[in-house]
């Protein structure tokens, strides 16, 4: 064996680190490859930072010290949406994010966040793993050189904080609003001011009214944020973002040269976080929810009529977008999938939830 393969092996806690006397951990921090991990997350965002300091917690781990994944969270080398430039640009060498902050580098990275009226995380997760989706994310990573993974969901997202209750399509009429993705576009042709902020400045904008309200994720990351200090109106289901997946994408040149057993790490640690990510997120709302209401915050689900203007609108802005060839396979992909997927899951766990209630409430 030669001294290359002698270290490899070493490193991967293979037979030739145990037949010897050095000790495998020893070498292997010696030859740590660090790999420079920038996210859209201002450190310690609840839930969203979680899931990024998981998936590098996790690499670090499994690749008993051949990996040391540096996290450099938003700001700390660079911006919340300068992360895709710097990871295609070889600055960084993989990002944790929510795709649909790419729209304008691809519109179908939406669909790899999450769309109006799209998925659930469990029809996400089926979509991406069994329909294509996984397929279709690799066929975007090609054009930008990059291999992506989905890493965190926060699971249904609520509908957002508002300066007064919506009761009309018309109450969006000049309402300055943070929406991200396709969810934004939507809102925009409500008559809504649409921007586009990253977690960590979305209170500052709310409390200074530069916005008159946001949707940021849910009750435990929102109250977290401290959205309730501003305002007391807050909607329960959004129809923006049903089952929002986070993503890892790697620069494409430096997965290739990974090991192969490296580049499984990365892939594994991406999926543990996303269904571990997607517990946390669904294991804190419920109390959360309960604290924003006693604490003076008034829940409220949006009327029908509102419901009607979110689709109308949010079918305009798919066809828009129908010239892209990748977009429109997507789109098709993901309504095929939950088409299949939705007709199922109504007949067994549908109508079986409906049912439980006779032994657990
Ligand atoms: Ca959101």
């Amino acid at each position: 064996m030669d001294r290359r393969s002698f270290i490899r092996a070493s490193a991967l806690g293979g037979t030739a680190a145990a037949a010897t006397s050095l000790a495998a951990p020893a070498i292997a921090a010696s030859h740590a490859r660090t790999l420079t991990f920038v996210t859209t997350w201002g450190r310690g965002l609840a839930g969203v930072h979680d899931a990024a300091q998981r998936v590098a917690d996790s690499i670090n781990a499994m690749s008993d010290g051949s990996l040391n994944v540096e996290l450099k969270a938003a700001g700390e080398l660079v911006g919340a949406f300068e992360v895709f430039d710097a990871v295609t640009s070889g600055q960084a060498d993989m990002y944790h994010g929510a795709d649909y902050y790419f729209v304008g580098q691809h519109p179908a990275y939406a669909f790899f966040t999450g769309v109006p009226f799209g998925s659930t995380a469990q029809e996400t997760m089926i979509w991406y793993y069994q329909d294509g989706g996984k397929e279709l994310h690799d066929e975007l990573g090609e054009i930008f050189g990059l291999k992506s993974f989905i890493a965190g969901n926060t699971g249904a997202q609520a509908g957002g904080w508002f300066n007064k209750e919506i009761n009309s399509p018309e109450d969006f009429q000049g309402l300055k609003f943070r929406m991200p993705g396709l969810g934004g576009q939507a809102l925009g042709k409500l008559g809504a001011s649409i921007q586009n902020l990253p977690g960590g400045e979305v209170y500052q904008a709310l409390a200074s009214g530069a916005i008159d309200g946001t949707e940021w994720i849910g009750p435990w990351a929102d109250e977290k944020a401290g959205f309730q200090e501003i305002t007391k109106t807050y909607y329960t289901a959004g129809f923006h973002e049903p089952g929002v997946a986070l993503s890892v994408a790697m620069n494409r040149d430096v997965f290739d040269s990974l090991t192969p057993g490296q580049q499984k790490i990365i892939e594994i640690a991406s999926l543990e976080s996303h269904q571990w990510n997607l517990s946390q997120f669904i294991a804190n709302n419920g109390a959360a929810l309960a604290r924003l209401q006693s604490g003076g915050v008034k829940v409220l689900e949006f009327p029908d009529v509102v419901w009607d203007a979110f689709a109308g609108a949010s079918r305009e802005v798919f066809e828009e977008n129908m010239s892209d060839d990748i977009f429109k396979r997507t789109y098709d992909s993901l309504q095929a999938s939950i088409k299949s997927t939705s007709g199922w899951l109504a007949q067994s766990e549908g109508v079986y939830t409906k049912q439980r209630a006779r032994v657990f409430s």
